[in-house]
C-alpha cells in the first residue's frame, strides 16, 4: 500500500490549487452574491483540461487516472462548490457516459467540445415526481418512423440553461419498468425543448439549476446512448463516477474549512490570547482534520479501485456518504470557530455550509447511499420496503 502521491499527482494537485486561487477565489463571493453562473470560468476550466480530465486524449480529454481527477476536483471544490459542480457534471455525468456508452460518431461529435468547454452538457434524470426512485421515470420516448419523440419534465438539472446537449433518460415501455429505460443525447436547441432557471437556492447560488420541459422533442435513432433498455445502467454507472467527484469536492470543502479556521484561530484574540490557545477551539479544528483526512482516504480508495477497473460501488457510496456529511459538519464547525464573523460572507465558511448542504441530497441522498451500502453488505434490497426486495 502506497500512501504517497507520485510526483506527477503532486504536480496536478499543486497546479489545480494555483488555478483555483488565481481564477476562482477572487470572484467567488461576488458570483455567489449575484447568483451568477460564471460561463467564462467554465471555459477557462476547459482550456486547462479540467472538464474532461479522465476522458481519453484522442477525444480531447487529458487521459488522467481517477486519483488525478479527484485531486483536481478537490482543489476546485476547496475554492467553490459551484465551479466544482461544473467539473463534476461535465466530466462524470456527461462526458464519461458518452465515452463509455457512445458510438464512435457520438464521441467524435460531442467529447472534444465538452472537454474544451466550448459546449456544456447536462444530465437529465430527476423529474418533479421522481427523485430517489430513479427507475420510475414519467418522461416518455415513443418510437416514430425516423427516430423517437420525447415528452416529459426534468427537475433540478445542473447547467440545464447553458447546456448544448442534455442526456435525457426516458421510459420507452412502462411495462418493462427499469428495463424499458433509454438515454438520449438531445441537443437543447431542439424544437420543444425548454429550460427555466430555478431561483432561491440555499447554496450553490452561482451554479445554474434548471427545470426542463420536453414537448414532443424529435430525435433520430442515432441519438440513443447505448441500447433501448440500457438507460438505467447508463444512469447508475454515471452516478458511480459522479458520486466520486462529489466526494472529492467535499474533501476540498473540509480542507477549506480547516485552512480558514486555522488562519482565523491564530489571528483573532480573546482574553488576551489567540483563539488557538483554547483547547475547545483546538478540539473543533482537530475534529475537522479527522473528517477531512478520513474522507480523503475514502476518496483515494474508491479512486484506486476505479483505476484498477475493480468493482467500487460500495466504496464510492461510502466515500460519498462520509465526505458529504463531513463537509456539512466541517462547515458548521468552521462557522463556530469564526464566531459571529462566520455568519457573514466576509469569510468563506458560511458559503461552505450553504454549498455543502446539497451534497447530502444530490446524486443519491445520504439515506440512499446507506441503502446501497446495506444492500451490498447483506444482499437484501431495503429500498423497496414491501415487494421485489
Ligand atoms: C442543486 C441541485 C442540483 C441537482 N442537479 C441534478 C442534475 O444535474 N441532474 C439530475 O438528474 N438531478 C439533479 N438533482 C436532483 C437530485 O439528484 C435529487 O434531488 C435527489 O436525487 C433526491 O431526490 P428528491 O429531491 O426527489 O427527493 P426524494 O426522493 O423525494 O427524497 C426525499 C427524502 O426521502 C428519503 N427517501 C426517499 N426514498 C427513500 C427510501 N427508499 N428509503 C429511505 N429514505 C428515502 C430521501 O433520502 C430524502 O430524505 C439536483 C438537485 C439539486 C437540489
Amino acid at each position: 500500500m502506497e500512501f504517497q502521491l507520485s510526483d506527477e499527482q503532486r504536480l496536478i494537485a499543486e497546479s489545480a490549487r494555483e488555478f483555483a486561487d488565481r481564477e476562482i477565489l477572487p470572484w467567488v463571493r461576488e458570483n455567489d452574491r449575484a447568483a451568477r453562473f460564471d460561463r467564462e470560468l467554465a471555459s477557462k476550466m476547459g482550456e486547462v483540461g479540467y472538464l474532461g480530465a479522465p476522458v481519453a486524449e484522442e477525444y480531447g480529454g487529458r487521459g488522467l487516472d481517477y486519483i488525478g481527477y479527484g485531486l483536481i476536483v478537490e482543489q476546485i471544490g476547496r475554492a467553490d462548490s459551484s465551479a466544482r459542480t461544473v467539473v463534476s457534471v461535465q466530466s462524470s455525468l456527461v462526458a464519461g457516459p458518452i465515452e463509455r456508452w457512445g458510438s464512435e460518431e457520438q464521441k467524435r461529435e460531442w467529447l472534444p467540445r465538452l472537454c474544451s468547454g466550448e459546449a456544456l452538457g447536462c444530465f437529465g434524470l430527476t423529474e418533479p415526481d421522481t427523485g430517489s426512485d430513479a427507475a420510475n421515470l414519467r418522461t416518455r420516448a415513443t418510437k416514430t418512423d425516423s427516430g423517437w419523440s420525447i415528452s416529459g419534465q426534468k427537475m433540478w438539472i445542473s447547467m440545464g440553461n447553458y447546456a448544448e446537449v442534455a442526456l435525457i433518460f426516458a421510459q420507452t415501455d412502462p411495462a418493462r419498468k427499469h428495463r424499458g429505460l433509454a438515454c438520449f443525447l438531445v441537443p437543447t436547441a431542439s424544437e420543444g425543448f425548454t429550460a427555466q432557471e430555478i431561483h432561491g437556492k440555499l447554496g450553490l447560488r452561482s451554479s445554474d439549476t434548471a427545470e426542463i420541459s420536453l414537448d414532443e422533442v424529435e430525435v433520430p435513432d442515432e441519438a440513443l446512448l447505448g441500447e433501448v433498455g440500457d438507460g438505467f445502467k447508463v444512469a447508475m454507472s454515471a452516478l458511480d463516477n459522479g458520486r466520486y467527484s462529489v466526494a472529492a469536492g467535499c474533501v476540498g470543502v473540509c480542507e477549506g474549512c480547516v485552512e480558514a479556521s486555522v488562519a482565523y484561530a491564530t489571528e483573532r484574540q480573546q482574553f488576551g490570547v489567540p483563539l488557538a490557545r483554547f483547547q475547545l477551539v483546538q478540539e473543533m479544528i482537530a475534529d475537522m482534520i479527522l473528517k477531512r483526512d478520513a474522507s480523503r482516504m475514502l476518496v483515494f480508495r474508491a479512486g484506486a479501485l476505479k483505476d484498477e477497473g475493480k468493482p467500487n460501488t460500495m466504496e464510492t457510496s461510502v466515500a460519498k456518504l462520509h465526505a458529504t456529511e463531513s463537509a456539512v459538519e466541517c462547515a458548521n464547525l468552521a462557522i463556530q470557530v469564526h464566531g459571529g464573523s462566520g455568519y457573514v460572507d466576509d469569510y468563506p465558511v458560511e458559503r461552505y455550509l450553504r454549498d455543502a448542504r446539497v451534497t447530502t441530497l444530490y446524486e443519491g441522498t445520504s439515506q440512499i447511499q446507506k441503502l446501497i451500502i446495506g444492500r451490498l453488505a447483506t444482499g437484501v434490497n431495503a429500498m423497496l420496503p414491501f415487494e421485489e426486495a
